[in-house]
């Protein structure tokens, strides 16, 4: 497998750096995860579409991730190749839509970090996400998610996404088409998000900045935002908050090794120096069984489980 990877890079099919046997733990907000056989971070659609034909006639397992801010990687890391569109970074203001007096059409591409898309709907006065500030990661990572804070989901800015899939065909998908639901896009599985286009009401700066830091402030004082996390654990379930029942089964502060329930909002688990995944998924089964004896309801994941078992 790396002597075909290393052929594309080394017959100019591909732009960028390869990293061989990289530590995922260096590419995720909880600082854990074990190796990855091979990391790339392709420069351009063509450059992607050569590791994916690359992967795709070797049946490699190809997995492509942003800023790593909802994953737990196992410690025992894992197989294929890990893809960062960390290059696929522009933001555009689309001209000339019809009909649209009054909103603005951004082209996004999926390796935008979010704070910065976020930077420029405040300097441009751009009304729409501003309650989706403070929210780590890409906009990809936030499409796939359906990230949302505060009652906005990106899929209500969102007009259509270009995606590539594993073959190398690349595809405009309108929103429509999406079945998105909380905290999940539903894409079908080996497709990859190259871009989004997203329609924002036009307002003033000062209104979007004055928003947008009313929402940073009400984001500081619930969640620990400084510490080492992957945000929140598990989904809230129909009607009600997994960190209010986490809460609840008098789960705060429990921990098992370095990994701990954050005690300002439950739904966090911190890793507090060394944690591993192992410790990790431990307390993500305690903590679920405690709050199955003391509510009934079972909670499911929100952070992405990924990797080779032990
Ligand atoms: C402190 C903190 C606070 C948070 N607060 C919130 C919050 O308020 N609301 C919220 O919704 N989330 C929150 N999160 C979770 C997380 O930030 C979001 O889910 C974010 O959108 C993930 O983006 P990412 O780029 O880091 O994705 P990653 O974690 O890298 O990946 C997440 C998933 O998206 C997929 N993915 C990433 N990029 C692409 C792409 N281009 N094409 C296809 N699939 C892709 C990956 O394969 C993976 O399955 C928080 C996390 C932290 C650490």
């Amino acid at each position: 497998m790396d002597k075909e990877i290393k052929e594309i890079f080394e017959k100019g099919l591909f732009k960028g750096k390869i990293k061989f046997n990289e530590p995922m733990s260096a590419y995720t907000s909880l600082k854990i995860g074990g190796p990855v056989d091979i990391m790339v971070f392709p420069e351009d659609p063509v450059s992607l579409r050569n590791a994916l034909s690359t992967a795709n006639k070797q049946d490699i397992p190809v997995f492509v991730f942003g800023a790593g801010t909802n994953l737990l990687v196992s410690d025992n890391g894992m197989d294929g190749i890990a893809i960062s569109l960390k290059a696929f970074s522009m933001i555009e203001v689309i001209q000339n839509i019809e009909n649209m007096e009054g909103w603005v059409t951004l082209f996004v591409e999926a390796g935008v970090p979010l704070k910065r898309l976020i930077n420029f709907t405040r300097e441009n006065g751009y009304a729409g996400i501003e309650s989706l500030a403070g929210i780590p990661g890409t906009v990809g990572g936030a499409v796939y998610m359906n990230a949302s804070s505060f009652g906005t989901e990106i899929k209500d800015v969102l007009l259509s996404i270009a995606v590539i899939d594993m073959k190398g065909k690349i595809a405009i998908m309108k929103k429509e088409e999406i079945n998105f639901s909380y905290r999940a896009s539903n894409l079908p599985q080996g497709l990859i998000i190259l871009s989004t286009n997203i329609v924002l009401k036009k307002d003033t700066p000062e209104n979007v900045a004055k928003r947008i830091k009313e929402f940073l402030a009400k984001k500081a004082a619930t969640q620990p935002l400084k510490e080492r996390s992957a945000g929140c654990v598990f989904k809230n379930p129909d009607g009600d908050y997994a960190g209010r029942l986490i809460d609840l089964a008098g789960c705060k502060g429990m921990a098992i090794g370095d990994v701990e329930v954050s005690s300002q909002h439950a739904n966090y688990f911190i890793n507090k120096g060394r944690a591993t995944s192992d410790d990790f998924m431990k307390l993500m089964d305690i903590v679920n069984a405690r709050v199955k004896e003391y509510s009934g309801v079972t909670l499911e994941p929100e952070i992405k489980i990924i990797g080779k078992d032990g």
